[in-house]
């Protein structure tokens, strides 16, 4: 069986940040504009809103509430200097949270082997019990813990090639030996984490990269430490925290990606999975802030993946 599907809502436009920020609603119509002009054969569902019992099992019973209860009626909050909330923030947080539980839900029943989650806002940097970086719910780390939890799975890895370190995934997988992260990303940059000296209880891989550095660079540090050591954890599902700022046109970093990279990334982690999680792939948009990089990475990660 080879079958991709897309998930995505019209209210991951409807999130809104001030003038300027770069975690911006035209992110995603670039994306859906990828998918209409090439990939309008693929299965396409609505992302619902995750459950508060999906929620908590990363963040706590007492987050969901704390964090709905901001949500002003107009107007913007500040939840930290670079994440904000305004009215549909909430919706839009919940449903990547919950499209992500519902991609794991495709690849457990069979419906799909590989989904892709074109969603907004990201969810990698928020911890455990803080919102941080444009994100309010940690999506990959929520969806990790309900294919335990509802479809029986012991061991789960998140491999994230976003530019930033996954802060808010380590933070959450820390200190449990059957959840593994592993993560390329540029050092020193925010969240300001991701040192190799950082590896949990033996569960957290992560690959520094210099700025400068380009895609041979990036592809080495996966093709010669992270997939090993992934594969060694012999996880039965793998979640991708998919964000395209790596790319040379991004403006929020220094690496030197171009897209026909992010295909080359997608297809060695396409053949761990099938190596390893009989083909069991969820791949959920992080970053990616320059729209033109983002569509036409994006393009490329679905050409790898279908
Ligand atoms: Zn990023």
């Amino acid at each position: 069986m080879s079958k991709l599907s897309v998930i995505t809502h019209e209210a991951f436009a409807r999130h809104p940040v001030p003038m300027g920020h770069p975690e911006r609603p035209d992110r995603i119509r670039h994306v859906w504009q990828a998918l209409d002009e090439d990939f309008a054969d693929l299965d396409r569902h609505q992302a619902p809103e995750a459950s508060a019992e999906a929620i908590a099992r990363v963040h706590g019973e007492y987050y969901l509430d704390l964090i709905a209860e901001q949500e002003p009626q107009e107007g913007m909050i500040s939840l930290d200097p670079d994440t904000h909330m305004g009215k549909g923030t909430l919706e839009a947080s919940r449903r990547a949270a919950g499209g992500a539980v519902l991609a794991v839900d495709q690849v457990m029943t069979g419906q799909a082997e590989r989904v892709f989650l074109a969603a907004r806002p990201p969810g990698h940097h928020a911890e455990p019990h803080k919102p941080m970086g444009f994100c309010l719910f940690s999506s990959a780390a929520i969806a990790a813990q309900h294919a335990r939890a509802v479809h029986g799975l012991t061991r789960v890895a998140v491999v994230d090639f976003d530019v930033h370190h996954g802060n808010g995934t380590q933070a959450a997988f820390w200190d449990d030996g059957d959840l593994t992260f592993a993560s390329s990303h540029q050092m020193p940059l925010f969240p300001g984490t991701g040192s190799m000296t950082e590896t949990g209880c033996g569960n957290i891989h992560n690959a520094p990269m210099r700025a400068g550095d380009d895609g041979a660079a990036v592809i080495a540090a996966w093709q010669d430490y992270l997939i090993p050591k992934v594969k060694a954890a012999k996880p039965e599902l793998i979640i991708l925290s998919a964000g395209f700022d790596a790319h040379e046109a991004d403006p929020l970093a220094s690496l030197n990606l171009r897209a026909e990279d992010f295909a080359t990334l997608t297809t060695m982690i396409r053949q761990l999975a099938e190596d390893i999680a009989e083909g069991r792939l969820v791949s959920l948009l992080e970053g990616g802030y320059d729209l033109a990089a983002l569509k036409a990475s994006v393009t490329a990660h679905l050409n790898a993946l279908r």
